[in-house]
C-alpha cells in the first residue's frame, strides 16, 4: 500500500456523461449528507494511520474536490503528516483560478488537470454543461504561476466522441513541460452505458499520435506506475497512456482509497467498501482502525480488469452487479 486516494466530496460542477450524466445526477438527485461526510479532522486521522501503513503518497479527488469548502485548509493539514512524500489533487480545472495560490500555500505539491479536448463543440458535450475549454486553461495557467508542477492533463479517449482530437491536445502542450495522459475509457460504475466499442486502446493512441508527433517509450519512472511513459524524439516532452482496459496492471496495484463516507475500497471496480467511519465515530483507537485497515488490505483479492473479459458479455456491456460510482470514489 503505497498509495491513498481521497475522495473529499461526491459533488461535482461538470455532468460528463460518462461519469456522472447530468440525466441521473438532475437537480433532485440527492447527495451525501453532511453527517455522512468525513470532517477534515477524520481525514487526517485516517491518513495518518494509512501512512504507519505505506502509504507515501496521497491524492484528493472526487466528484471535484475543489467544490468542497474550506479545501485548502485540508491541504494543509495533510501537508503535515510525516511520512507522506506526495501531496496531489486531481479537478476538472474550473475553479483553479480561484484556488491555486491558496492550495500552494496550503503545501500542495502539484496538480491534474482533466481536459478531454481543445475542441469547444466536443468538450461541451463530455463536461455536460456548457463550459469552454477557455476554463480549464485559465486553470491550468493558474497553476503554472504557483509551479503546481509537474502538471498532468487527464484524457480520457472514447472512440467516436473526441478521438479525433488526441494529436492537437497533444501539439498544444507538447513543449510546456505539461504531460497529457490519455485514458482508455473504462467501465467504472454503472452509468456510463460503457461498451468495449468506444474504447480506444492504449496502442493505438500510441500509434495515432506517433504518426504525426514522432514518439518512443520510456522506462516507468517507479513500480507501480500506472501510466506507460513516451517521451518526444525531439526531447520536447512526454506524454503517458493508462491501458487499464487492454493492459491491465491489477498485479502490481498500490493504491488503496477511501469513499468521501470513509469506505476503505480496494478496487475501482468495487462494489463496495469497509466502513471506517463507523468504528471510528464509535471510539476506535487508533490500533484498531490500523488493525482493521491491515485485515482488510491482506485479504485482498481484487484483479477485476484482468478478469474483465469474464464479465463482459459479448454485447461488451458488464454485468458483474452493481459497482461503486467513480464520483464515489474518485479516479
Ligand atoms: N472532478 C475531478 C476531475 O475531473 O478530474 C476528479 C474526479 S474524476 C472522477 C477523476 C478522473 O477520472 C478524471 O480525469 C475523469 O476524466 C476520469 N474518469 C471518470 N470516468 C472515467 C471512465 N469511465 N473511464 C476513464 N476515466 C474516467
Amino acid at each position: 500500500m503505497r498509495d491513498l486516494r481521497i475522495s473529499v466530496t461526491d459533488r461535482c460542477n461538470f455532468r460528463c456523461p460518462y461519469c456522472m450524466p447530468a440525466e441521473v445526477f438532475g437537480e433532485r438527485y440527492q447527495f451525501l449528507p453532511k453527517p455522512d461526510i468525513l470532517t477534515f479532522e477524520e481525514i487526517e486521522r485516517l491518513a495518518r494511520i494509512f501512512v504507519t501503513l505505506g502509504v507515501r503518497k496521497l491524492r484528493l479527488t472526487g466528484g471535484e474536490p475543489l467544490v468542497r469548502a474550506e479545501i485548502p485548509a485540508l491541504v494543509e493539514r495533510l501537508s503535515k503528516v510525516k511520512g507522506v512524500e506526495d501531496l496531489t489533487l486531481t479537478t476538472n480545472g474550473y475553479l483553479l483560478p480561484k484556488y491555486s495560490d491558496s492550495l500552494k500555500r496550503a503545501g500542495l505539491q502539484r496538480i491534474t488537470v482533466s481536459l478531454d479536448s481543445l475542441d469547444d463543440e466536443v468538450f461541451r458535450r463530455m463536461n455536460g454543461r456548457d463550459y469552454t475549454k477557455e476554463h480549464v486553461l485559465r486553470g491550468i495557467q493558474a497553476a503554472e504561476e504557483v509551479d503546481l508542477r509537474p502538471i498532468k492533463i487527464n484524457c480520457v479517449v472514447q472512440r467516436g466522441v473526441n478521438d479525433h482530437t488526441i494529436i492537437d491536445l497533444a501539439r498544444h502542450f507538447k513543449g510546456t513541460g505539461h504531460i497529457v495522459r490519455y485514458i482508455e475509457f473504462m467501465d467504472v460504475g454503472n452509468l456510463n452505458g460503457w461498451n468495449l466499442s468506444q474504447v480506444v486502446t492504449a496502442r493505438e493512441i500510441v500509434d495515432r499520435i506517433n504518426t504525426e508527433l514522432s514518439i518512443e517509450p520510456a522506462l516507468p519512472t517507479y513500480r507501480g506506475e500506472v501510466a506507460s511513459r513516451y517521451v518526444y524524439s525531439d526531447g520536447s516532452g512526454e506524454i503517458g497512456v493508462i491501458a487499464s482496459v487492454s493492459a491491465p496492471f491489477c498485479g502490481d496495484c498500490t493504491r488503496a482509497r477511501l469513499s468521501t463516507d470513509g469506505k476503505l475500497v480496494t478496487c475501482l471496480f468495487a462494489k463496495g467498501g469497509a466502513d471506517l467511519r463507523g468504528p471510528m465515530r464509535n471510539g476506535a483507537s487508533d490500533h484498531q482502525l490500523r488493525e482493521l485497515i491491515k485485515n482488510i488490505w491482506d485479504r485482498r483479492t481484487d484483479r477485476y480488469s484482468e478478469e474483465r473479459s469474464a464479465h463482459t458479455d459479448l454485447s461488451g456491456s458488464a454485468h458483474a452487479g452493481r459497482k461503486i460510482e467513480m464520483f464515489q470514489i474518485g479516479g
